[in-house]
């Protein structure tokens, strides 16, 4: 065949890749009618559903010919929709939950309809520029000064490794010294800021675990007194990791005292919020999370405290020139769109060249909505964690971790006679097989402890109340055994 005939034959089948315009409008509404059925049934579906007994394998049936839509539509609800954890669900209480608020399914649409490149100001400078003004105003909310912003990452992990890696390089870490390193955390750190240390090349730091008071924050006399022995040993005091809102019991570690030593000891002071950070967006916010606006770096997740479906958080450094050592390169082939007296462009702040637009996901909703419903939806999860702390504080034999400053509450049975790890272990098996609502455990102090973590924007006072008609009737069933 002549290379023309070869070309149109290739070109002929290549163009499906483009459908016309009423295909397009066909699977437009076909999606949409997916995704609302999908939102409808929200309040009659099981916030968790047992994976248990679902297949471990999907089969894709890749095939040379297309499928109509509809029963590729069929297929998700059943095999994904359907099994595991709803996380879209105001019944889901467990973990952290994560949002899904709809305007930035529709910023998604649009962002990938246009495929829009926000890395670089010369791809896209309105883009880039939406960017990085959000960057600039999630750093201003973490109460961070002028020349500070921020980067808009997948989640709060590869934000903290974005973190430790600016703080390497602003301290000038070389590999040799990394043995002679202190690093101070406690035990209730995200296991992501470990796995961060690790990946940085700073596994073979010295990790100095901090011991926490009664509510699970670090003790800064204990800081203090570390701080002095490694001093006094020769060895370098480097990082200090708080968290502002710990995963497992939504404890704020005291940022002020820790601010005062990290700057008298020269330390880099990381604040992981990214639980509890937009909590500031609170009438009290900024005086409960107050000391944040003294850290080096701070790492919020919108896919949690902003309701945005998963895929967004953020690493905020309070010098945006820090974030750029750390991370700017120039290629040959970018010569373009990255000439040598540019400005900051996002891909400068970031380990991702090529990445989706992030920035739409988060400004339209903001935009539509206004920030007031938000504000109120943050407030809403931390009167409801205290009515539910209120209310269980008033039944017998329940045992209640620290009174909730965020929306994290941790509680646990202690049955009239047997084991209570062994009766909470139950108990939990009891909600996750009835599955209304769906909430997890963990273990503090080795005990078996249940958590209650509502940040979900369609938790309401009806999904707590659930949560406690269940605790009753499940105990009581337990004990009755
Ligand atoms: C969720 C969470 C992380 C990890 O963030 P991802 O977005 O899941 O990667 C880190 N730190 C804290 C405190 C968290 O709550």
């Amino acid at each position: 065949m002549a290379i023309d005939d070869q070309i149109r034959a290739a070109e002929q089948l290549a163009r499906q890749l483009e459908p016309p315009a009423a295909q397009r409008e066909l699977w437009w509404q076909q999606v949409g009618g997916h995704a609302e059925a999908f939102l409808q049934s929200l309040s009659e579906v099981p916030a968790f559903r047992s994976p248990q007994g679902a297949p471990r394998s999907f089969a894709l049936e890749l095939e040379e010919q297309g499928s109509d839509l509809a029963p590729l539509l069929q297929r998700l609800a059943a095999e994904v929709d359907a099994p595991g954890i709803n996380p879209a669900s105001g019944g889901h209480m467990g973990y952290i939950p994560g949002g899904g608020i709809y305007p930035s399914a529709l910023a998604d649409y649009l962002a990938d309809i246009t495929n829009r490149f926000a890395g670089v100001h010369f791809a896209s400078p309105g883009a880039a520029a939406m960017e990085q003004s959000l960057g600039r105003w999630l750093a201003e909310l973490a109460g961070l000064p002028a020349g500070s912003g921020g980067d808009l990452t997948s989640g709060g992990s590869l934000a903290n490794l974005g973190a430790v890696v600016t703080a390497r390089e602003a301290s000038q870490l070389g590999a040799r010294q990394v043995p002679d390193c202190c690093i101070y955390l406690t035990a209730q750190v995200h296991h992501c800021v470990n796995r961060a240390l690790h990946v940085a090349g700073l596994g073979e730091a010295r990790l100095r675990i901090i011991p926490m008071d009664q509510c699970y924050r670090m003790e800064g006399a204990a800081l203090e007194k570390q701080l002095q022995a490694d001093a006094a040993a020769g060895l370098k005091p480097f990082m200090l990791v708080a968290s502002a809102g710990t995963t497992d019991t939504g404890a704020i570690d005291p940022l002020p005292a820790l601010a005062e030593l990290a700057e008298r000891y020269g330390l880099w002071f990381h604040v992981d919020a990214a639980y509890g950070g937009f909590f500031r967006l609170c009438e009290d916010g900024s005086q409960l999370l107050a000391g944040m606006e003294r850290a080096d770096s701070v790492v919020m997740d919108p896919h949690k405290g902003l309701f945005l479906p998963y895929g967004s958080g953020a690493l905020l450094v309070r010098d945006l020139g820090q974030l750029a050592a750390a991370h700017r390169y120039d290629a040959a082939y970018m010569q373009d769109a990255l000439p040598a007296d540019r400005p900051l462009d996002p891909a400068d702040l970031s380990t991702e060249l090529s990445r989706p637009f992030r920035g739409l996901r988060l400004w339209l909703p903001l935009r539509l909505f206004g920030l007031a419903p938000f504000r109120a939806a943050l407030e809403e999860k931390r009167l409801l964690a205290r009515y539910f702390y209120e209310q269980l504080s008033q039944l017998p034999g329940w045992e209640l971790g620290p009174r909730p400053e965020l929306s994290v509450v941790t509680y646990r049975y202690v049955p009239a006679q047997g084991d209570a790890d062994a009766f909470n272990q139950r108990l939990m098996q009891a909600i996750h097989a009835d599955g209304r609502v769906f909430v997890t455990s963990t273990q503090l102090d080795g005990r078996f402890t249940l958590r209650l973590a509502l940040l979900h924007f369609r938790t309401h006072k009806a999904q707590v109340d659930l949560l406690l008609e269940c605790l009753k009737t499940f105990v009581e069933e337990l004990e009755n055994e």
